[in-house]
């Protein structure tokens, strides 16, 4: 049976959360399978030259989730991932996009590679090699990558470029994420962590807390982490501690935002930064703070530290960086810490993904505030939904998150019926929450009809 590849703990930890959310909603047996397990997943060997002139086979991965709302979309990560991992972030990607009305299902791809350890040739072979071998699989309506842990602009280029050489015509449109030269959209690279940031003043505002007076912890500083410390100490707030997977520093008087700029863009890593504001990295999640934002691994709050933290807002820039057990011990925590979930918390990436993609098919770029306007809508939205679904129906965020976007994968399949004949249609149970999940689907039709082109599902 298909369902039989997938494992592993973050794999598990998605089934789980699937599960406490279908008991919420009420689904019937019957449909769990059908809206968990992922559609498709394809494994590759990418085989490649190393600079010493062996030859050395990397295993590859994507994983589409659905194609009920149009192609799938998702990242491709360069990290130690196992098809598990990449299935839980495949499933992840579409509560993500349904949360945010987009009319896309989750997938995810990556390489088991550390790309620390590779050379900028090799990484350009590796990505070529791995994009040629998913050509079969991939188009701009059937999935449609972005970058990820690992990846970035570059990658995203040399993507676009392999597989437009092997069409003939330039296709820009099958990745997101691209450098502006290639067909990306403005506001793209720094998307994720200026989204994060964001939905962390509109936390604070909430708790009436002023980000002037307020201090953030942040663990890991690659894409996501390093734009949400600058963007929130924009705002005023005061970054005292930071780690990647090379250091952590704390410093509870506040780090040096400039030098740590200065220091990133010479040596892309932490280690060296200061002598005097070393870290234990597992220790750092547990300092006082108001913000922790966890932009990094998956399950990195976990049964254990979880009644440890001492942060106001617990914002997930990272997929999954909460196990279940955290989540227990969070939900009995609720008036103490308010959870920003992954789902909601870091979409602003896949939101302008979603308008490059937009752009590219229409050949019409927009201007920067358009971007803007239509973004700040929809994480707007998606925000007021989620604290709102939490209240009425007493339940976490992450559940009030989760329960809107498989609520709306639900009903579009319970619409489209199952292919190819179905004697006797189920009847659901439909919860309050099930009213905001036609409310996303009315957006994904509105966002449709601004496209002149059709989507393909
Ligand atoms: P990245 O590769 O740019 O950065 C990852 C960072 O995590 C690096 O600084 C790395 O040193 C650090 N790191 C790795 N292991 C660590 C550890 N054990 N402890 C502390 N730091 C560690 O990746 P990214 O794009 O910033 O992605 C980070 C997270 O955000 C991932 O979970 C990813 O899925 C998620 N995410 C990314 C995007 C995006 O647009 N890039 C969008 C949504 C979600």
């Amino acid at each position: 049976m298909t369902k039989a590849i997938y494992g592993g703990p973050v794999f598990e930890m998605a089934r789980q959360q699937f599960k406490r959310v279908a008991d919420h909603l009420e689904i019937l047996e019957m449909e769990r399978d059908r809206l968990l397990y992922p559609k498709r997943a394809i494994a590759v060997s990418c085989p490649i030259h190393r600079d010493d002139g062996r030859t050395e086979v990397f295993q590859g991965y994507r994983v589409q989730h659905h194609l009920t709302l149009g192609p799938t979309k998702g990242g491709t990560r360069f990290s130690q991932v196992d098809i598990g991992e990449v299935a839980a972030l495949a499933i992840w990607m579409s509560w993500k996009c349904a949360l945010a009305g987009l009319p896309y299902g989750g997938a995810k791809g990556g390489i088991t590679v550390d790309p620390y350890a590779l050379s900028p040739r090799q990484l350009e072979a590796l990505s070529r090699r791995y994009m040629q071998e998913m050509i079969p699989f991939v188009g701009p309506h059937t999935d449609v990558m972005a970058p990820d842990m690992g990846t970035n602009e570059q990658v995203m280029a040399w993507f676009m470029d392999t597989y437009s050489m092997y069409q003939g015509q330039t296709i820009n449109e099958i990745v997101t994420g691209k450098p502006i030269s290639a067909g990306g959209t403005l506001g793209r690279r720094e998307a994720t962590g200026r989204g994060v940031s964001y939905l962390v003043a509109r936390a604070l505002d909430h708790l009436g807390i002023s980000a002037g007076s307020a201090t953030a912890i942040i663990q890991g500083f690659g894409n996501v982490g390093s734009v949400t410390a600058y963007s929130l100490a924009e705002k005023g707030v005061k970054i005292i501690g930071v780690s990647d997977h090379t250091a952590a520093y704390y410093d509870p008087t506040g780090l040096n935002i400039a030098d740590l700029q200065r220091h990133m863009a010479k040596r892309g890593q932490l280690a060296g930064f200061s002598t005097q504001s070393f870290a234990e990295p597992s220790e750092l999640l547990v300092q006082k703070c108001d913000v922790l934002v966890p932009a990094a691994v998956e399950r990195v709050i976990t049964g254990e530290n979880a009644s440890q933290l001492k942060c106001r807002i617990l914002a997930e820039g990272a997929n999954g960086p909460t196990t279940p057990e955290a989540d227990s011990v969070l939900q009995q925590r609720r008036d103490e810490i308010f959870v920003l979930p992954d789902i909601l918390c870091n979409a602003r990436g896949v939101i302008v993904s979603y308008f490059e993609w937009v752009q590219d098919l229409q050949r019409l770029f927009w201007e920067e505030t358009e971007v803007f306007d239509r973004l700040y809508r929809i994480l707007e939205r998606s925000f007021q939904q989620t604290i709102a679904c939490a209240k009425r129906d007493r339940i976490s965020h992450r559940m009030a998150a989760m329960a809107i976007g498989v609520s709306v994968v639900q009903s579009a399949k319970r619409t489209r019926g199952l292919f190819p004949w179905c004697s006797k249609r189920a009847t659901l149970i439909e919860p309050e929450c099930h009213r905001l999940a036609i409310a996303a689907v009315s957006q994904i039709r509105e966002n449709r009809q601004a496209q002149p082109e059709r989507i393909n599902v």
